[in-house]
């Protein structure tokens, strides 16, 4: 059978891109379809928040040949810091004690999505369609049918596998008909820049609020990128304040450990759900990353997961492609859904529990947290396991 491409990716964010990176030298003829032009990807807002990226995720970053010209622009983690505001507790954790270079790294997500974006554009192997929007998927025994709109104009393609990466409001989940989960925390992820009067020494804070999770990650010396957690209704309160008033409650909630932080950046607020597909799989396509799991980001988890999908899928893929046989098979992909599975449940299951326990200040849960991260801070394997979970830097 003829097929236009092997494979078909939509969207490209850094999880589609990496897929497409990941499987450039394979043989596969591929396409990517991206909804945005190359000047809205460096404008977006979205743009600004910071991505805590575990070793693992470094790594395969590094063999996908993405991370050598970007290390640079990337703040090396030495210490977590991690502690309940008005509470005793805490517990750290050092790279040195742990006995590797860095727990993790910190990155602006425009930097690391604009850098992916660009080996995409450059490379001889892929096309890239873009701006361009999936509206229709058809799949049959042989291939699957996909429309495209690129403007005024309708382009129809087959290929033998499509992989739906286009994000946590995914088209190709919904065109799939794959059934979803929708929990709204009624929470949003405020997300800036600040410039603070000492140096943060490589440290990152997750501080544990009454009022939500506060983290700090640092980024170059004397800034730190700030994802602060707050209800729907105060988030909006802080939005529509002055700066001087999101300023002052910023400090007051994580304290001077820093000194004095003033804002560089704009406030950027994200409403946060966790959205879960049920499956993964549908005939001749599959979802990864964000369109599969959209995750609240207090623990920095998302790109880290998205990132073994997009691992395990391209391992999947390469041989068979290599053997020229079927890439869109229902085994193969039913072997992909299995091997994800159960690193998608412990991720998802880790964040929610996170976000309940530590968005609770009743008096005996606020105790025995405390309790505990107190404990942690003496027991190490238990609190290397604890910080490095919460700061989305654990392997799988
Ligand atoms: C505030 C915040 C902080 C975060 N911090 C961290 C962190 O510290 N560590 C971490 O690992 N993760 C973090 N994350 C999560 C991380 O940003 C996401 O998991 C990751 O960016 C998702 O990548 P993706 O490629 O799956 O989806 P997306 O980035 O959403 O990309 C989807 C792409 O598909 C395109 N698209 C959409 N619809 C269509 C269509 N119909 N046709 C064609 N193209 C389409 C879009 O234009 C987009 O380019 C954070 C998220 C937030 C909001």
């Amino acid at each position: 059978m003829h097929y236009d491409y092997d494979l078909i990716i939509v969207g490209g964010g850094l999880a589609g891109n990496c897929l497409a990176l990941a499987l450039q030298d394979s043989g596969l003829r591929i396409a990517i379809v991206e909804a945005q032009p190359r000047a809205q990807l460096q404008a977006s807002p979205a743009g600004d928040r910071a991505l805590a990226l575990a070793a693992g995720t470094v790594n395969a970053l590094e063999a996908l040949g993405i991370w050598q010209d970007i290390s640079a622009k990337a703040t090396a983690i030495s210490h977590i810091h991690i502690s309940d505001r008005g509470h005793f507790g805490k517990t750290r954790l050092s790279a040195a004690k742990a006995q590797v270079a860095a727990l993790g790294y910190v990155i602006t997500a425009r930097d690391l999505e604009t850098h992916v974006a660009d080996l995409v554009a450059q490379s001889g192997a892929l096309t890239l369609i873009a701006p361009a929007r999936v509206v229709g998927l058809m799949a049959e025994a042989e291939a699957i049918n996909v429309s495209l709109k690129q403007g005024d104009t309708s382009i129809n393609l087959t290929a033998q596998l499509l992989v739906g990466a286009d994000g946590g409001l995914s088209s190709v989940r919904t065109l799939l008909d794959i059934p979803q989960h929708i929990s709204d925390y009624r929470q949003t992820a405020l997300v800036t820049t600040v410039k603070t009067s000492l140096p943060n020494a490589n440290t990152a804070y997750e501080r544990f609020t009454a009022s939500g999770p506060l983290a700090l990650l640092p980024l170059g010396k004397y800034h730190s990128s700030v994802v602060w957690t707050r209800n729907t209704d105060e988030a909006e309160a802080l939005m529509l304040g002055s700066e001087k008033d999101f300023l002052q409650e910023l400090q007051s909630c994580f304290g001077f450990k820093l000194g004095e932080l003033s804002l560089t950046a704009p406030r950027r607020a994200f409403p946060l759900s966790l959205i879960r597909a049920e499956t993964m799989q549908a005939e001749r396509a599959v979802i990864i990353g964000n369109a599969v799991h959209q995750l609240h980001p207090v623990a920095g988890q998302g790109f880290n997961l998205g990132l073994r999908d997009v691992m395990q899928l391209a391992d999947d893929l390469r041989p068979v492609a290599q053997r020229r046989e079927d890439i869109g098979s229902r085994q193969l992909l039913s072997a992909y859904s299995q091997a994800r599975e159960k690193d998608h449940a412990r991720v998802i299951g880790f964040t929610d529990s996170l976000i309940k326990l530590f968005s609770n200040d009743w008096l005996a849960l606020a105790a025995a947290r405390n309790v505990g991260l107190t404990l942690l801070d003496h027991i190490p394997a238990a609190k290397a396991l604890l910080a490095k979970q919460a700061m989305g830097l654990a392997e799988s």
